[in-house]
């Protein structure tokens, strides 16, 4: 693996003159001064790592099963073998990939440089090439079924448990409310409620979440769908748990579906903010500030903010256009490494992430809402890099997940220390922050 641990705290570039490095709590004098910074005067733990996403053309060409393309070959094979299904029919899919990788292949053409890291983008070779025909979509959707099968057939069950929703946000909103000055029982309050929409899913569930002009018939599949993503016993997943602000334009039905947007995550955490500013009693304010907290967290996670439609994974049949197959097991294979990792890393992931939240500062944050959409357009673009590089490892096999040196992990500490500085931000706007 590549040499993992060089990282270092968050490193303020500019942060006016006299301002601390280490430890806030040793800053002394001007103590009431605003410190707070816009993201682009924090340094990122990996500012330099490097991450893949996917190009219109792709998304055009092969819509979102695009990893067909760019998953290693042989392990495709190892995946199709994994999978409940006979050995003529390992043949039949592995026949149908090798075509679908001749018609089009796909390179890293445009590599840029983002404040998230470098940006290889997957372009197609020949951009002449035309789209998947339905019935071939059907095919390839058959196809890439079976591959996820043996996905889902390797090593354990990795379905989350309770554990992860709770544990996860209640932690990350503890790390951050200790440097607030508020008594123990607002905190205890605040940060007990931060896993409870995972409950109840949404409250005001209001908003436009799929703002394009497409029958409801389809909106209401890719809405099952993204209720799919989440468990109705542990999690409830709405689609305002998500929001993309750019998301790639796939074809679901015969309709091409280029949203503005995918998701509500922004406007639900405003009703709660909105609920909190309304409240009469500090215990209620603190509770809907903890609902309000749970919505921008979740936008830190790649495949909240990322991903979305490889997940939900469309899969027409010849007799149901609508058909989804919607799949969770990378999601939440990555969700419990994250978890697992918070307090004490094994190796590979490198310093625990208690350290990326330890280690910041607020950001402005104009208003929840504008948090969570700038916070999903960052660790968003991670999304394809992370589920292609862990259906690469396998769920079982983290540390396989550094495939061809893109590091799952660096990608992780990124959005974990933007995670909170955001919500330190956020927080800020309502509570007394104790510089
Ligand atoms: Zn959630």
């Amino acid at each position: 693996m590549r040499e993992p641990h060089t990282r270092r705290r968050n490193v303020l570039k500019t942060i006016g003159a006299g301002a601390a490095l280490t430890g806030m709590s040793t800053v002394t004098g001007a103590v009431s001064d605003d410190r707070r910074v816009e993201p682009e005067d924090v340094e990122l733990p990996y500012p330099d790592t490097k991450y893949v996403t996917v190009g219109d053309d792709v998304y055009d060409a092969v819509n979102h099963h695009w990893w067909l393309l760019t998953l290693d070959r042989d392990r495709i094979d190892e995946l199709l073998r994994k999978a409940p299904v006979a050995s003529d029919d390992v043949q039949t899919h592995s026949d149908r990939i090798d075509s679908l990788r001749s018609t089009y292949t796909v390179e890293q053409s445009e590599v840029t440089s983002t404040r998230a890291g470098e940006e290889h983008t997957y372009h197609l070779t020949d951009r002449r090439v035309s789209s998947l025909s339905h019935d071939r979509q059907v095919e390839v959707a058959e196809t890439a079924g079976a591959v996820l099968d043996g996905f889902a057939a390797e090593g354990d069950s990795q379905d989350v448990s309770t554990n992860w929703y709770a544990k996860t946000h209640r932690k990350q909103a503890a790390y951050v409310l200790d440097e607030f000055n508020i008594t123990n029982s607002y905190r205890d309050t605040l940060r007990s409620n931060t896993d409870d929409p995972d409950q109840f899913g949404c409250k005001s569930c209001q908003v436009d979440w799929l703002p394009v002009p497409i029958p409801d018939y389809v909106e209401d599949a890719i809405g099952a769908a993204v209720r799919g993503l989440g468990n109705d016993s542990e999690a409830k997943h709405p689609p305002f748990h998500f929001y993309l602000g750019d998301p790639p334009s796939v074809t679901i039905a015969g309709y091409e579906i280029s949203a503005p947007k995918f998701g509500g995550a922004p406007s639900e955490a405003q009703y709660f903010v909105q609920q909190a500013n309304n409240a009469y009693t500090a215990s209620e304010k603190a509770r809907n500030l903890g609902y309000a907290a749970h919505y921008l967290q979740d936008m830190s996670v790649p495949f909240h903010s990322g991903a979305v439609w490889e997940q939900l994974n469309y899969s027409p049949t010849y007799t149901d256009p609508t058909n989804f197959d919607p799949r969770r097991d990378i999601h939440y294979a990555y969700e419990e490494e994250i978890n697992e990792n918070l307090e004490d890393a094994v190796y590979y992931v490198g310093d625990p992430f208690v350290d990326d939240f330890k280690s910041g500062y607020p950001y402005y944050v104009s208003d929840v809402a504008q948090g969570c959409k700038d916070l999903s357009t960052f660790a968003g673009k991670y999304g394809p890099d992370i589920f292609e590089s862990v259906l690469n490892g396998g769920k079982d096999s983290p540390w396989e997940w550094n495939d061809n040196g893109r590091n799952v992990f660096e990608k992780t500490h990124n959005c974990m220390s933007e995670a909170g500085n955001y919500l330190r931000g956020f927080l800020y706007n309502h509570n007394d922050y104790n510089w």
